[in-house]
């Protein structure tokens, strides 16, 4: 049987930064993904844009190594608030070539005697002795493959590795997080459709700009939401969609583009929403066919409607759907919403940020709920699990509060939460502890 220090179930967002920063530091490494590639939503679920969250400088090397690559597939775009420099936001990235990317950084030489990985593989059984996970049976096709380690991290996003562990999770949503099935456009005027966005939404308090210094590339974001304390500047053509009956009246509830790095013409959608029917996969898998149809339904709208779309064409639909939330797990700390408003600090944080809570209810006027504060700190604890003692959480399986989880779920979180779970387990490995 193969042994390693650690086993990574999961090679997305979290459990890319937690394998990298493992195998840098030369622990005998496994990541186990069931896609042919790594990336998980940022890269199978075209989330595109990193939310910038960070305040301090804590468990960010793989932020950096990650941004620092990019570059140099001219895949990463720092994007500028109305120029003001105090909020670039240097994490906006091109999703299909960060599958490539993210092959580089980790078959790179920093890793590449350490780290194992496999794709196309899931997990089949785990074998426990007490509290303690000994070994699992991996699933490569109809191949078996017993594998031991001390460690293991559940980067999964859903917890398998966690529920077939038999632990515990947490249950108390206030609401259901509504998924979205993320898509991208091709062979935008983008320069057209900004100055007709720019010249619709008066103020400019929903639209933002910036051009690329390098090539002088014009980058922007727009939204358009249900929720009553803001004028949406495309509603009144959302509205309009729905009165032509290209739209439904749902498809008005979020909609939000953004440009792409290093994709000239390109438009990722973060929309539309789909239902969250976790305890229900028929009607899950409905949601997910309604999604897909309502992809159309926007693109028909955004054809007709927005200059600088006539030519567009659909070139990606997620293949991950985009679930904001699926399983958190029962840890050792359950991180409280308190814990956040306050910016609470911990003897061992492993993430820093100050990415308010962002809750996508299902509620027709309402679409997320930010709260500014100061940094806050996420402690180790909150990644450990209560019930088995050689298992790790990274990402949107952290053990916390609902509403504290719609915060903490953001990439460069989640990465900072791998990154911080791996150096945790190199501590303990050192002292012997
Ligand atoms: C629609 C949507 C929009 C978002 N927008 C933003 C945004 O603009 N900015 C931002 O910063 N954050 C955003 N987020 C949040 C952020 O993208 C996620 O919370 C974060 O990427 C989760 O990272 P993760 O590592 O937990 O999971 P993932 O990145 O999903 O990684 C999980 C990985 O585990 C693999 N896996 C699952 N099961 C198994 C198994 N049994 N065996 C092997 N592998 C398995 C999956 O294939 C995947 O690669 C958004 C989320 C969603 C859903």
């Amino acid at each position: 049987m193969k042994k390693y220090d650690v086993v990574i179930i999961g090679g997305g967002t979290s459990g890319c930064a937690c394998a990298y920063t493992c195998a840098k530091n030369n622990l005998k490494t496994l990541l186990v993904e069931k896609n042919n590639y790594l990336g998980g939503l940022m890269t199978g679920g075209l989330v595109t844009p990193i939310m910038k969250s960070s305040v301090g400088d804590l468990n960010t090397d793989y932020y950096k190594k990650l941004i620092e690559t990019a570059k140099k597939y001219n895949a990463q775009f720092s994007y500028t608030i109305n120029n003001d420099k105090t909020t670039t936001n240097d994490g906006w990235l091109n999703p299909e070539l960060n599958k490539i990317i993210l092959e580089d950084i980790l078959t790179s030489d920093d890793v590449k005697d350490s780290l194992d990985i496999l794709f196309e593989t899931d997990i089949k059984e785990v074998i426990k002795k007490d509290s303690l996970i000994k070994s699992l049976i991996l699933e490569f096709d109809i191949l078996s493959l017993p594998i031991d380690s001390t460690y293991f991290v559940d980067a999964t996003g859903n917890g398998k590795l966690s529920y077939l562990s038999k632990c515990n999770f947490l249950n108390d949503n206030e609401v259901l997080q509504q998924n979205s099935l993320r898509f991208v456009v091709s062979n935008v005027d983008i320069e057209r459709f900004t100055k007709f966005v720019l010249d619709a939404d008066n103020d400019r308090n929903i639209t933002n700009t910036c051009r690329n210094d390098l090539n002088n590339e014009l980058m922007f974001t727009t939204a358009s939401t249900n929720s009553t304390d803001t004028t949406w500047a495309l509603d009144k053509y959302l509205k309009k969609g729905v009165e032509a009956a290209i739209l439904k009246e749902f498809d008005r509830t979020y909609f939000q583009i953004f440009s792409i790095a290093g994709a000239k013409g390109q438009v990722s959608f973060n929309c539309p929403r789909i239902g969250n029917y976790k305890q229900d996969p028929a009607k899950q898998s409905l949601e997910i066919i309604e999604g897909k149809k309502a992809i159309y339904r926007l693109f028909s709208f955004v054809t007709a409607e927005f200059p600088g779309f006539e030519n567009a064409i659909i070139t990606s639909i997620s293949t991950q759907t985009g679930y904001r939330e699926q399983r958190r797990l029962n840890t050792r700390y359950i991180y409280k919403k308190e814990d956040l408003i306050q910016g609470k600090s911990f003897p061992n944080p492993v993430l820093r940020a100050n990415y308010g809570i962002d809750i996508h209810s299902n509620s027709f006027n309402k679409s997320t709920e930010s709260i500014v504060q100061s940094a806050y700190e996420l402690p180790i604890e909150s990644l450990m699990s209560a019930d088995i003692d050689n298992l790790f959480v990274t990402g949107k399986l952290v053990g916390a509060e609902f509403s504290a989880h719609s915060a903490l779920r953001v990439q460069k979180s989640c990465m900072s939460m791998g990154e911080g779970v791996a150096k945790y387990i190199l501590n303990n490995f050192s002292t012997g502890s």
